[in-house]
């Protein structure tokens, strides 16, 4: 697989939704540890309400747009704004791209990426999806430059956000509710790392699908 067109996937984004419906109490269960036990409620809300209104044979680009619209404007918490941010700079950095390759995928994630941290102001460390996010992106880039398929760097982004997500454990929050907890914070997976992971493995799993 060197390539997908991008007419047609917007089934990608009915995959995730599928999965973070079915990872709805076990986000929540992460996030009641050290915030206020909604993540799962929050994300499985604006993630199944997008997969109701998209158009699964359109395009990836739509189909982002819609999720994005959705949890911008129907979904409270954090994760609301930041991952509507974040699908909102995908949307438009793929745009009207027809065959969506190794190249442009990494720069729509990439962008995805830059969107939540302009807003989030999140760096590695902090103990937020920012952790899960950046090293993805980057396992991705680091594979395509050493002359590795899109099928690969798609493995090597999983393998990152896995290892990003469970760093997590480890960290003190420095950002968002749980930071109110200092050290009593470390210790547990942060949420948003979580479905963050989730996100990326499942847009990896329904490309090479
Ligand atoms: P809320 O904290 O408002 O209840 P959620 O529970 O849906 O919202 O989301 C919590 C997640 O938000 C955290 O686990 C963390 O990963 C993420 N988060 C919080 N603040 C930021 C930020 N500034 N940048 C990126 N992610 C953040
Ligand atoms: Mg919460
Ligand atoms: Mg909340």
């Amino acid at each position: 697989m060197q390539s997908i067109s991008n007419t047609g996937a917007g089934v990608i984004i009915q995959d995730i939704a599928a999965v973070i419906v079915e990872n709805k109490a076990h986000l929540s269960e992460i996030d009641g540890k050290i915030g206020d036990g909604d993540h799962g409620v929050n994300m499985a809300k604006g993630f199944g309400r997008a997969a109701d209104r998209l158009d699964p044979l359109g395009t990836l680009t739509d189909a982002l747009g819609v999720l994005s619209d959705v949890l911008m404007g129907e979904i409270g918490g954090s994760m609301g704004p930041l991952y509507g941010m974040t699908f909102a700079d995908m949307a438009d950095d793929l745009g009207t791209t027809e065959t969506i390759d190794a190249v442009a995928f990494a720069s729509m994630i990439r962008a995805g990426l830059e969107g939540v941290q302009d807003i989030g102001a999140a760096k590695v460390g902090d103990k937020t999806m920012i952790d899960t996010f950046v090293p993805a992106v980057d396992a991705f880039d680091a594979a395509i430059s050493q002359g590795k398929s899109f099928s690969e760097a798609l493995a090597a982004m999983k393998i990152a956000a896995e290892i990003g997500r469970d760093s997590t454990v480890d960290l003190v929050a420095k950002l968002g509710r749980a930071a109110r907890l200092g050290e009593r914070s470390r210790g547990t997976l942060d949420a948003g790392a979580v479905s963050c992971c989730i996100i990326l493995s499942t847009f990896a799993d329904s490309i090479t699908a």
